[in-house]
């Protein structure tokens, strides 16, 4: 695997290392509806990232005493397989592990409806199956369908980029290399209906031109991803069979 750092992440021509523009996203996959046992799943891809979510309820919250008497409590859990990085992975769940669901957990509270479920509990898992680059923000994009699919009620759905800055540079959508070697990652998750933030974290450091155009470029990227959420979930619940009368 060539994840060694290259010379250069950006060419003469302005393209990068996987061939992509600066504001170009990596190919994306979203299927919705893909696990049998769960109340509600999805399956996104963004180039060699791939990512299930899987959601449970509303149901019965355990153990009880846990339960909240006016609303719903939302679980989540974002963990990445042995097998999704190249290095050897702890097997229980790491610090970042552990940081990334309770972010991952709070942009999804803002938009699920948790009031119209009290004592229960809606919980969602998300697994990496390959990591490159950017799993918190496919996790978040998968974990938001999922819930749609369980037909947990939501204000919107959540679409999610990283922008960062690589050889100077402004891009969409990092892939690990550029990840790893550049000087920023900006992980972004927006409600888009609302045009709000509900996840915005930095990683390096962008002057506050760099920071506002880096915004402009993830909101373009997010109303891409957004558009392929939403024909996804049509295509899940359209049916080609006709009605039977
Ligand atoms: N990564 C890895 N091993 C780890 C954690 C991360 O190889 O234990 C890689 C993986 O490709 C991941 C990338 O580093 O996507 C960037 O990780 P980061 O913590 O920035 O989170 P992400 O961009 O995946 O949300």
């Amino acid at each position: 695997m060539g994840n060694s750092k290259p010379e250069r992440l950006i060419d003469e021509n302005g393209r990068r290392i996987d061939g992509r523009r600066p504001d170009e996203l990596r190919p994306i996959k979203i299927e919705v509806g893909v696990l049998d046992k769960s109340d509600g799943s999805a399956y996104v891809e963004f180039g060699g990232t791939k990512v299930f979510a899987a959601v449970f309820g509303p149901r019965e919250a355990h153990p009880k005493h846990l339960a909240l008497p006016d609303r719903a409590i939302l679980n989540c859990r974002y963990h990445m397989t042995s097998f999704s990085v190249e290095e050897r992975k702890p097997l229980g769940m790491t610090r970042r592990e552990v940081e990334l669901s309770k972010v991952i957990r709070e942009a999804l509270e803002t938009v699920t409806f948790l009031e119209e479920f009290p004592r229960a509990s809606i919980d969602v898992y998300i697994e990496v199956i390959q990591a490159d680059g950017g799993t918190r923000t496919t996790g978040l994009t998968a974990a938001s369908l999922a819930l749609a699919d369980a037909g947990i009620p939501m204000a919107d759905l959540i679409a999610a980029v990283a922008v960062g800055k690589v050889d100077g540079q402004l891009v969409l959508d990092l892939c690990d290399v550029e990840d790893k070697y550049g000087e920023a990652d900006m992980p972004v998750a927006m409600a888009p209906r609302f045009n709000s933030i509900v996840l915005l974290q930095l990683n390096g450091r962008l002057t506050p031109s760099e920071f506002k155009k880096g915004l402009a470029l993830a909101q373009k990227g997010i109303s891409e991803i957004y558009k392929l959420q939403q024909e996804a979930l049509k295509k899940r619940f359209s049916t080609s069979k006709p009605l039977e009368v």
